[in-house]
């Protein structure tokens, strides 16, 4: 017998779903699954050490680190929602608040959306940090409440804007005079520590979790799980799957590019009318993810860089350091910009070498003795496309085109 939801389950997956795709929500990197293998004992470490909030005793703060897709995020965003479930049965004032401080971007963006989420009311703009700290602080004192924040990347935070923030954070218990703030602190980067006042480290990690990566063997159960969610019955090959697992499992065994991977791989069988997502869809998905990277990391360089990435698309032979400055300087000249100097833009085009932009590699040059020979490793038609969206740059590519 068929009731009623179970034919709206019908139609609505439906809707969501093509010859490819089953459900394409379930291939965000972004989507939590109901069941996460391989965490078993970090799931259970943080349930353990939160779980002190349902008697009302604040819990330690914990510290979540390890390399990007190693689950972090999904982790703690799965014990915290079961946690949210138990708790919403108590009488007790439990408030969460969860903020990916990267995408937050600044420290007022961060503490806003902490006050939102703990129903502080907080204008966008206008306050200095120490006032939002303390409409937050009077509000947990007067209402007794129970706080969990999760800062997520917190990485990103501490490398632009410091500790100060964290420090306020970790010292609040000595300002409320009820109620408490525990603080669940999320970071990719393993050298992050580092950067911390020892006694902001030391308040934060009094609990400490790391996530290894995950092994290719590890990455294909994950995936196979996720082909179910995600794909049309008999869709995706084992070949294709057997294949994302290395590529993801050699890419420091990370769960989100795996994911990336089968979710574009099914987007280019589905664009192509394929029926089935094979290794072929995978080697183009892997090539589509690293361009989507590199035009990003090139549309986001400031002027000057995106210059000298022009000209040394510009020169064809004598690449030398030299000859790169020269056409460079043109550049400028021709949109009335001042140039930097022959050192900053050596210095620029060092930086484009880390980005993977440029490959910059020294090699005898005669009598000039030794200088570097700049050279692009990304295709010029990836480069003119992502620039030429800046009119001022099009004229540019136009030049250089019309000189061939
Ligand atoms: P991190 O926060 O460490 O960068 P995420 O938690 O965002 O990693 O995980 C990246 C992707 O991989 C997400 O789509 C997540 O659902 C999936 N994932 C990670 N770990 C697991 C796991 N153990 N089981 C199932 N899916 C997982
Ligand atoms: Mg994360």
């Amino acid at each position: 017998m068929y009731n009623n939801s179970s034919i709206d389950d019908i139609f609505s997956r439906a809707l969501k779903s093509t010859n490819i795709f089953l459900d394409r929500n379930a291939l965000r990197s972004d989507y939590i699954p109901d069941k996460l293998y391989f965490r078993d004992d970090q799931i259970r470490i943080i349930a353990e050490a939160i779980s002190p909030v349902l008697h009302g005793v604040r819990p330690s703060n914990i510290f979540l680190y390890g390399k990007t897709g190693t689950g972090k995020t999904a982790v703690a965003k799965f014990v915290l929602s079961r946690l949210k479930k138990t708790a919403s049965s108590k009488e007790i004032q439990f408030k969460f608040s969860y903020v990916n401080t990267r995408m937050a971007g600044t420290e007022y963006r961060i503490l806003y959306e902490v006050a939102r989420d703990f129903g502080i009311i907080v204008p966008h703009t206008g306050l200095s940090i120490s006032e939002i700290f303390d409409r937050i602080f009077k509000t947990i004192s007067r209402e007794n409440l129970l706080g969990i924040i999760t800062l997520d990347e917190i990485d990103f935070l501490v490398k632009s804007h410091g500790d100060d923030l964290l420090y306020e954070l970790t010292r609040s218990n000595e300002k409320l005079s009820g109620g408490f703030l525990s603080i669940l602190g999320i970071s990719n980067d393993l050298t992050f520590k580092d950067f911390l006042d020892p006694r902001v480290l030391s308040s934060l990690s009094e609990e400490e979790l790391v996530f290894p990566p995950y092994t290719s063997e590890e990455l294909k159960i994950i995936l196979s799980e996720r082909v179910k969610l995600g794909f049309m019955l008999n869709v995706f090959t084992d070949a294709a799957l057997n294949l994302a697992s290395a590529l993801a499992a050699s890419e420091h065994g990370d769960a989100r590019r795996a994911v990336d991977l089968i979710r574009v791989a099914g987007e280019i069988s589905e664009r192509s009318g394929l029926k089935n997502v094979e290794e072929q869809q995978i080697r183009e998905a892997l090539l589509k993810i690293d361009q989507d990277r590199l035009s990003d990391a090139l549309n986001s360089l400031p002027l000057h860089s995106k210059l000298i990435v022009l000209s040394v698309a510009s020169i064809k032979d004598s690449l030398s350091t030299g000859a790169v400055y020269t056409s460079y300087c043109s550049y400028c000249n021709n949109l009335g910009v001042q140039e930097l100097t022959p050192r900053r833009v050596s210095g620029l085009l060092n930086e484009l070498s880390m980005l993977g932009i440029l490959s910059a590699y020294t090699t005898s040059m005669g009598r000039q003795g030794r200088s570097k020979r700049p050279k692009l490793l990304i295709p010029y038609s990836t480069i003119k496309s992502v620039l030429s969206n800046d009119p001022i740059l099009l004229e540019i590519i136009n030049k250089i085109e019309s000189i061939e």
